[in-house]
């Protein structure tokens, strides 16, 4: 995965493309800068030569050190709520592959990006397609803790479960800001949406339901 040399993005990949917007919209994604970002960016770039054709079906799929690549649905449900403007200062946790800071990136935001494992954040380092995007930043961290010295975001997104909403991803929001999380545990989650008001007070929405892997505590080596 994530090689270091470009890959062919041919008429074959397009299509497969394309129907994957179409089933997106489908479930429902209605924002056309999310949907163009999608189909922008060739998600079999981000998995094994082996898996090109499974890259273009809707679902997650392993990457490496027992992580994932979120299901295309899930990146589009999440980056939709963000209601994302060009040059949107957006805080990921949970870089992961980097698909989901590469579509934000494609909608023209400043990406922010956190990941705790040290593998996966030097796999992403090596990844031809990411010189793209000058406008992703990449740290590797605890995402608990956010970016301070980056702070305050106009965006937040985790792509993890979280236990909690976590309290420093959330005095890191501008007022006016807006964050999505996965709030639960092994059993399943709750999408949030929290925004700030202009006078700095929060408000909670309660989602639909979604499975990520675990948000998890401190950095590993
Ligand atoms: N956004 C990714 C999805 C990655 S899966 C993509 O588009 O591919 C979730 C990622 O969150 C994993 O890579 C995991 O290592 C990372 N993660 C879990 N807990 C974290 C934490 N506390 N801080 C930063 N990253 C974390």
């Amino acid at each position: 995965m994530l090689h270091s040399k470009p890959r062919e993005d041919n008429y074959l990949h397009k299509g497969l493309r394309k129907q994957l917007v179409e089933t997106v919209r489908e479930k429902g994604i209605t924002n056309e800068q999310v949907l163009t970002a999608i189909e922008n960016i060739p998600r079999h770039f981000f998995l094994d030569p082996a898996f090109e054709r499974i890259a273009y079906e809707d679902r997650a799929f392993p990457i490496t050190a027992g992580q994932t690549i979120s299901q295309p649905y899930t990146v589009a449900y999440q980056t939709q709520l963000l209601e994302i403007k060009k040059f949107d200062k957006v805080l990921e946790i949970g870089t992961g592959s980097a698909y989901q800071a590469c579509v934000l990136a494609e909608m023209g935001a400043m990406i922010y990006t956190i990941e705790r494992q040290r593998a996966l954040f030097d796999f992403v380092g090596q990844f031809f397609f990411i010189n793209k995007y000058p406008n992703i930043k990449r740290f590797y961290g605890d995402g608990y803790e956010g970016l301070p010295s980056y702070a305050p975001f106009d965006k937040v997104i985790v792509t993890a479960a979280a236990p909690f909403i976590p309290p420093k991803l959330i005095q890191q929001l501008k007022p006016g800001g807006i964050a999505v999380i996965p709030v639960g545990d092994d059993n399943g989650q709750k999408m949030m949406r929290i925004t700030k008001d202009k006078d700095g007070n929060v408000h909670e929405e309660t989602l639909g339901d979604f499975s990520f892997v675990p948000m998890l505590g401190g950095k590993n080596r």
